[in-house]
């Protein structure tokens, strides 16, 4: 009983650093991922699928647009 408390205090102070951990990461990367996706022709950063699509049919109206899996 006392070692199982024991260890699941562990793993909640474990988790707790990993969520601190992970918080100050998916900050950095949520604001990165704003400029994640880039152009696989012309590697203009495009915030978005949605807008890729769109600067796809104005700049390379000849290419195939990837599918979106292609920029995650
Ligand atoms: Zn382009």
């Amino acid at each position: 009983m006392t070692r199982g408390h024991q260890k699941e205090a562990a793993r909640a102070r474990a988790a707790k650093e990993a969520d601190k951990h992970k918080g100050g990461k998916s900050q950095l990367s949520a604001r990165a991922a704003g400029n994640q996706m880039k152009c696989p022709k012309c590697l203009t950063p495009v915030a978005n699928y949605k807008l890729i699509q769109q600067h796809m049919e104005a700049k390379h109206p000849k290419e195939t647009i990837p599918p979106e899996e292609d920029f995650a």
